[in-house]
């Protein structure tokens, strides 16, 4: 991992002062809100209106330069507030923007991208469906053709932003059978299409953003929406959600990072048996130990961000990034509400909230089984650590 660069340190500065003044001091109310239409929709213009939803992409197409390692500095900062929150914000820039910048025909890529980098427009990008979970080749979402447009019949479920994106990245079967991943394509759907239904699902953890379930009925998609190759579309995705693996890790880092310094400030603060809890050993061996698995997360984070589309291992170093990271949040955050005990564990503590928001990490972009399947293959193929 290379020393930050000025502009980089900068960057870090102003997202941590952003999130510090309009996203900490609300994370608590948008998590206990949710259900009530609670996702921060302002954070779309405003991270609009800053450049920081342009970051990574190319200025021609509404971009504001910069590359993988600014975008992780994004979304850590901003999951250091509220990782529900930046999880909406991710999902919308790298994998929704992201595939249309990367996959589709420039006229698409120029309908469409610039409107979700000024936050003016949103994005979702659903490929999960009952039966399709971190097995992608198991996606059966039937997209027909006829004439100059796609016929949509089937669900997708737990679709990030999905009750209220403007577009959704919707990964459908075009040919073939379940089972391959062969015949998947990719189309940009509006989502006030007709024949698509939209029901909100509750859940645990990163209650701000808001999860759809999606039902398509003889949805009529144009067939000038087909984002790559038509039964090619995912494979080419393939990159972008490689990438996504290192954004994600930033953002386990963040809230990894938020849990830390929780905890650190209860024992430090709490006083039992006439002592501060950090007086006691075993307590400062498990704060070390927070401080010692965060670093390696940081280091590993950013050394893949230093390395995507630069060919070589980035892949795997991606796939040991995500895994990594998203496992030491689940701990680190474990350890935060373990050490504030009973006090952690009322709802109006964040550490009950860390301690939710943390587990989607490790199955999200990939479980981290698959992860691992990789990683072990990519060793056969040479990969030394
Ligand atoms: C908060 C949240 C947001 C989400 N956002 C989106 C979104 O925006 N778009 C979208 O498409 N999807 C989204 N998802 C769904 C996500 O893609 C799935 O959770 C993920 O693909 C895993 O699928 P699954 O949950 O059905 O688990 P399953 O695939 O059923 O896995 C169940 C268990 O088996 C394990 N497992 C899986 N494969 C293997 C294996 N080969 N070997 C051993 N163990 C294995 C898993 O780790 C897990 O522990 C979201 C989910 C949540 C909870």
């Amino acid at each position: 991992m290379s020393d930050p660069t000025s502009e980089q340190g900068a960057l870090r500065a102003e997202v941590a002062k952003f999130t510090a003044a309009e996203i900490t001091p609300n994370a608590t109310r948008w998590d206990t809100e949710h259900g009530d239409g609670a996702y921060p929709m302002h954070l779309f213009t405003r991270l609009g209106e800053l450049g920081w939803l342009g970051i990574g992409f190319d200025e021609a197409i509404g971009g504001s330069g910069g590359g993988p390692v600014e975008r992780c500095i994004l979304f850590e900062e901003l999951a250091y507030g509220s990782a529900g929150a930046a999880l909406g914000l991710y999902v919308h820039t790298a994998l929704a923007a992201g595939a249309l910048a990367d996959i589709a025909d420039a006229a698409l890529a120029e309908r469409f991208v610039p409107g979700l980098l000024a936050g003016t427009t949103t994005g979702a990008w659903a490929y999960a469906e009952p039966d399709s979970g971190a097995d992608v080749t198991r996606v059966r979402l039937a997209a027909s053709r006829d004439g100059d447009h796609f016929v949509l019949n089937g669900s997708k479920v737990y679709i990030t932003n999905g009750t209220f994106a403007d577009l959704i990245l919707v990964v459908v079967r075009t040919s073939g059978e379940p089972g391959r991943l062969g015949g998947l394509s990719v189309l940009a759907v509006d989502g006030a299409s007709e024949g698509l239904t939209r029901t909100p699902m509750d859940k645990l953890g990163m209650r701000p953003s808001e999860l759809a379930e999606l039902h398509f009925d003889d949805c009529v998609v144009p067939a000038d929406r087909l984002v790559g190759e038509v039964d090619r579309g995912f494979r080419q995705c393939l990159a972008v959600l490689s990438q996504g693996r290192v954004f994600a890790g930033a953002l386990a880092l963040g809230l990894g990072r938020a849990a830390f310094d929780s905890a650190l400030a209860h024992v430090g603060t709490r006083e039992q048996f006439g002592a501060p809890l950090a007086d006691k050993q075993v307590v400062r061996m498990t704060v070390a130990e927070m401080a010692t698995r965060l670093r390696t997360v940081r280091h590993l984070v950013y050394s893949a961000a230093e390395t995507l589309g630069g060919g070589g291992d980035y892949d795997t170093a991606a796939s040991i990034a995500k895994l990594v990271a998203s496992e030491t949040a689940t701990w680190v955050s474990e350890r935060c509400l373990h050490l504030h005990g009973a006090q952690g564990f009322m709802l109006e503590s964040p550490a009950q909230r860390f301690y939710r928001d943390c587990k989607i990490n490790e199955w999200g972009e990939g479980a981290n089984e698959l992860q691992r399947e990789m990683i072990f293959e990519a060793t056969t193929k040479g990969f030394r650590p």
